[in-house]
């Protein structure tokens, strides 16, 4: 399957719903950060779970939600776009536990649950848009609820889940958002919240190769869901050799020189992707011919 989000929405316009596969994408973040288990489970579940909400936005708009819970895995920290391009990564991808007593990836363990779910969007104003809760439960999935519902002010379900494998590759990966829209009446409310219970778990839709569009379905059933539009994501990184150029001569003279004299090259590797970036001494020589030149 490939990945893409679907939107749609549920109960007569009353309720904006999406459902995604991410699976990869974060076989990509996996790949990429040689995450083990657990970690690559809430790396994917953030990457996810931003993912939604970003292809909310429009343009060139975009947002990275940073969640810091005090845990082994230490930061997570995702961008998303507009476009469904995301990328992310975490402090510490070397961590994996034993399943936790419902014989999931203890996820609320690797991230800690001590700390703050933060999301800043930059729509293209003057102003940045940020806002920040304090995690309830480092499970992701309740965290970005809680978030939308206390930050964004939209009464929100937010169900996020990633499938490992034995040899840490994913296996599958995916989730669904459910907002109620303003002036929903009072019985959708409660309809949805009884279709939201008696649902399988996400995880286990994930699991059955369900379709983004089939697990809208398999929570609302047939007649309740519009389907509207999809949209294609994917993992992307936004950096490149020029902008790490660009960063290098924006360390100066003397830096460059250093690098020249001392370290006869230079590497840079780019948090989110992990591409590393070599620089002979040539080419650092040039970029430093080209500070003297502007100068
Ligand atoms: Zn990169």
């Amino acid at each position: 399957m490939r990945d893409y989000v679907v939107k749609a929405l549920a109960y007569d316009g009353n309720i904006r719903v999406q459902a995604i596969c991410s699976t990869n994408m974060v076989g990509e973040a996996q790949r990429r950060h040689d995450t083990w288990a657990t970690a690559s489970a809430a790396l994917g579940r953030v990457m996810t779970a931003a993912t939604m909400l970003a292809v909310q936005l429009k343009g060139e708009d975009q947002l990275t939600v940073t969640i810091e819970g005090g845990g082994p895995i230490g930061a997570i920290v995702v961008d998303a776009n507009a476009h469904g391009d995301t990328r992310g990564y975490l402090s510490n991808p070397h961590v994996h536990f034993e399943l936790n007593k419902w014989g999931k990836l203890d996820v609320a363990r690797a991230v800690g649950t001590e700390g703050n779910l933060s999301v800043i969007k930059d729509l293209g104003l003057k102003e940045n848009f940020t806002g920040s809760v304090p995690l309830v439960s480092g499970e992701i999935g309740d965290d970005f609820t809680y978030y939308l519902a206390h930050s964004e002010q939209v009464p929100s379900a937010v169900g996020v889940g990633v499938l490992v494998n034995p040899d840490h590759s994913i296996k599958a990966s995916g989730g669904f958002l459910i907002q109620l829209l303003p002036g929903a009446p009072d019985g959708v409310i409660v309809q949805v919240e009884k279709r939201l219970s008696e649902i399988s778990n996400v995880s286990q839709m994930i699991d059955q190769g369900l379709s983004p569009e089939e697990m809208l379905i398999a929570i609302f059933g047939e007649d309740n869901v519009q389907f509207l539009e999809t949209e294609d994501v994917q993992f992307q990184c936004r950096c490149s050799r020029e902008a790490i150029s660009n960063a290098i001569v924006g360390l100066g003279k003397e830096e460059i020189e250093a690098m020249i004299t001392e370290d006869k090259g230079a590497e840079a590797t780019c948090h989110f992707c992990n591409e590393i970036y070599q620089f002979s001494e040539q080419e650092l020589r040039e970029l430093y011919q080209s500070l003297i030149d502007e100068s």
